[in-house]
């Protein structure tokens, strides 16, 4: 368990040497941040997936919104751990107007039902202690009464498979190939951070490179073709967009 590094923010306020940083407000970048770490973890899921190759039984990218979840459980402390699953929450709903048509067809559930689906499994990891977030994100009692089951049945799910991963001799698996450019500092010193944190915990069967990049678009991605994951640099800017909104 750890808490959240302010590493970058205080850069921008002490030392004043971080331009692109500089014109963030500390709101938004927690916001950033939360939501970085949410995504990456989400494509750490798909990592995990092709490298331990763990069978999925229904939708991969729901097994990966699972694991996010999960691992923002497990590597927090209480109180960070709630401020980033409130903001990631946030992160999944890319229309806040809800005008945008539904693509009923897309590997990825609806954008509202991932945001259920993180907010049931955080809350029911620890009910007690998340009640009042619960209900700030408007979590309705029919589905609350069923997430500390659906927490157990995700935990033991993905446990295995961590378990398996934290046994294993310590040997950075996770290799971080830092990106230049617009905000690639913001996201360079997220992902390192996670990187470092996964790597101290975990060891894969295979390595994966871990690249902040440009890509033309505010996505993630992996590739399981050379084992590659992909931060873009564009998800920053799109995330100081959605932020903005709410
Ligand atoms: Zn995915």
């Amino acid at each position: 368990m750890r808490t959240l590094s302010f590493g970058a923010f205080a850069c921008a306020t002490l030392l004043g040497s971080c331009p692109a940083l500089s014109e963030m407000s500390e709101q938004q970048y927690d916001f950033v941040q939360a939501n970085m770490i949410g995504v990456f973890y989400h494509e750490m899921g798909h990592a995990i997936i092709d490298t331990e190759e763990v069978p999925i039984f229904g939708q991969e990218e729901d097994a990966a919104d699972v694991l996010s979840a999960l691992l923002i459980h497990e590597t927090f402390l209480e109180e960070d751990a709630q401020s980033i699953a409130f903001d990631a929450a946030y992160g999944y709903i890319n229309d806040p107007s809800g005008m945008e048509a539904v693509a009923y067809w897309d590997n990825h559930g609806p954008d509202e039902q991932r945001f259920y689906n993180h907010v049931c499994i955080f809350f029911g990891a620890a009910p007690d202690k998340r009640r009042a977030l619960a209900e700030d994100l408007g979590l309705p009692e029919e589905r609350a009464d069923w997430c500390p089951a659906e927490y157990e049945q995700a935990s033991e799910a993905w446990g295995t498979v961590l378990d398996e991963m934290a046994k294993r001799p310590q040997k950075d698996t996770l290799v971080f190939i830092p990106g230049t450019g617009w905000h690639a500092d913001v996201l360079n010193e997220i992902v390192a951070t996670e990187v470092e944190d996964f790597n101290a915990n975990f060891t894969l069967s295979h390595p994966v490179q871990v690249r902040v990049e440009p890509c033309g678009q505010a996505n993630a991605f992996y590739q399981a073709d050379g084992r590659i994951l992909t931060m873009c640099t564009e998800f920053i800017d799109h995330m100081l967009e959605l932020e903005k909104r709410y």
